[in-house]
């Protein structure tokens, strides 16, 4: 028997939400905003996203990183 508390994974970055319109908008769709840079999934298929220059853009290439490192481990999702 073992106890199931910590459901919370210490390697999964939380973010906070982002308030600026259009950031997160899929790579389909036409820029948003000049202050939107596209970011590219990770390499498992994960699809491009507009997010804004300032904040999230480098939040999800970190993120892209992250993911395709952990993918190579078997480790996550
Ligand atoms: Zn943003």
């Amino acid at each position: 028997m073992s106890p199931k508390k910590n459901t919370t994974l210490p390697s999964a970055p939380v973010l906070e939400t982002c308030f600026v319109t259009g950031c997160g908008t899929a790579a389909g769709a036409p820029r948003p905003s000049r202050d939107m840079v596209r970011v590219a999934g990770s390499k498992d298929g994960a699809p491009a996203h507009w997010y804004c220059a300032v904040r999230c853009a480098p939040i999800a290439r970190a993120r892209a990183d992250l993911r395709s490192i952990t993918t190579r481990t078997r480790g996550g999702r």
